[in-house]
């Protein structure tokens, strides 16, 4: 069989990097993609990304530009704008931030001034970076005070929350993270930001996909502004959206221009809008319900096979694993399961006695893995090979590895992923 050439321009101009590019998608074509912030994208998607659009500078919003030759570029925006208001219900959208953390920083300048208070979860109770942590821009600028989860419950703790919240005062709130499993409670959150004169941010990478599937509750009544990715569960390109109320819409758009960027990514702006395009199709609802059916699922299995989750299960798209019970540090983990053919990231876990670096947990989930349309039947067999691997790992059975890795290529093989030729 001859596979198609899929960009046969950079095959013939960079021979060398295009075979890189052949090779990543092998990569992803044959191994079981578990890191929760990652996906496929779609063709349409993928094709987008790579348009003339990229060839355009337009420093601005669309009808108040600094360039001339808008007249495509303003409508391209306005509709990636329109479908991101439509699909999240929201009055305002800025999809010019290129990335979630950029997205995070413009917050802080609109809403906050070097040296003040902000409040987040801190990272190794699974927090991201930007809400504050230390070693993040955002946490030496800004003062970060720093909540976490409950000891015994795995669970965020409202009551302090509340108690550092009224104590500490900070001007901005970020709930959200990147390794709860859990549904996060906006409205808890409003209240305790409303009673501590926070302005609360609802951070949603990880989940936007589920939002807009209806998979996961919307943080659009509870929060004043909404910063997500656009390339985790929405299955977008990789880029950022900051959305609110008509009132603070102004203070956003001059964050991100001029406060912290130049020109937008006008073909990440145009692969947005389809993203959120396919978003809005019925189709999208069933992929959102099918990720946190997967992830229960899967969850259930690897509780069977006596794996120690954090905060007992999951309720939406990711699982964290806490190995200690196991005696294989969570980097030996990961890395033995990628040579398995399953790709995962280690992970601290709350309270975690060892260094960041070398943490005790794995974190998985299974947004990738459903874009595939693997379904709830397949779970079993995913936590099998988790279990084999995690065991190969602490034995050193490479032959093991193997055989889970050939496996897996071989199930794989029968769902082929939106966007990839091979
Ligand atoms: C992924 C993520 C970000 C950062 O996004 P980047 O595009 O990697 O900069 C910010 N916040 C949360 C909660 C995230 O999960």
């Amino acid at each position: 069989m001859t596979l198609p050439l899929p960009h046969p321009a950079l095959a013939a101009a960079d021979p060398e990097l295009a075979g890189l590019v052949a090779d990543e998608e092998l990569l992803q074509a044959a191994t079981l993609r578990m890191i929760p912030s990652e996906n496929y994208v779609s063709g349409a998607v993928l094709e987008a990304c790579g348009t003339v659009l990229q060839n355009k500078y337009s420093e601005g919003y669309p009808g108040r530009r600094y360039y001339e030759g808008q007249q495509i570029i303003d409508r391209v925006e306005r509709l990636a704008v329109d479908r991101a208001k439509a699909v999240f219900g929201v009055e305002h959208a800025n999809v010019q931030p290129y990335s979630g953390s950029p997205a995070n920083l413009a917050v802080y300048l609109a809403f906050a001034e070097p040296g003040d208070t902000v409040m987040g979860m801190s990272l190794p109770m699974g927090g991201h970076l930007t809400h504050g942590w230390g070693v993040s821009a955002t946490g030496t600028w800004f003062r970060g005070v720093q909540y976490g989860v409950r000891r015994d419950t795995g669970l965020i703790d409202f009551d302090e929350v509340r108690e550092l919240a009224l104590k500490e005062r900070p001007k901005i709130i970020f709930c959200g993270g990147t390794a709860l499993p859990r549904t996060i409670d906006f409205a808890a959150f409003a209240e305790i930001a409303r009673e501590a004169g926070a302005l609360l941010v609802a951070d949603v990478a990880h989940i936007a996909g589920l939002i807009a599937g209806g998979a996961h509750p919307s943080p659009v009544p509870h929060a004043d502004v909404i910063s997500t990715t656009t390339h985790k569960t929405l299955r977008g390109p990789r880029g950022a959206m900051l959305m609110s109320r008509a009132e603070h819409a102004k203070a956003l758009d001059r964050a991100v221009f001029p406060g912290l960027q130049g020109g937008p990514h006008n073909q990440t702006t145009a692969a947005i809008a389809v993203a959120l395009h396919e978003a809005a199709q019925p189709s999208f609802r069933d992929y959102a319900h099918a990720v946190v059916a997967n992830a229960r699922a899967l969850a259930e299995a690897l509780l069977a096979q006596g794996f120690e989750l954090v905060s007992g299960g999951t309720d939406n798209h990711l699982i964290l694993m806490d190995l200690t019970g196991r005696d294989v540090p969570g980097k030996v983990a990961a890395k033995a399961l990628d040579r398995a053919g399953i790709v995962v990231n280690y992970n601290t876990v709350p309270y975690d006695p060892r260094k960041p670096f070398d943490p005790s947990g794995i974190r998985i989930g299974t947004p990738s893995l459903t874009s595939r349309g693997l379904g709830t039947e397949h779970m079993a067999t995913v936590a099998g090979w988790i279990d084999r691997g995690v065991s190969a790992a602490r034995s050193g059975d490479e032959a093991a590895l193997t055989a889970v890795r050939a496996e897996v290529a071989e199930l794989m093989s029968a769902y082929p992923a939106p966007g990839l030729t091979v």
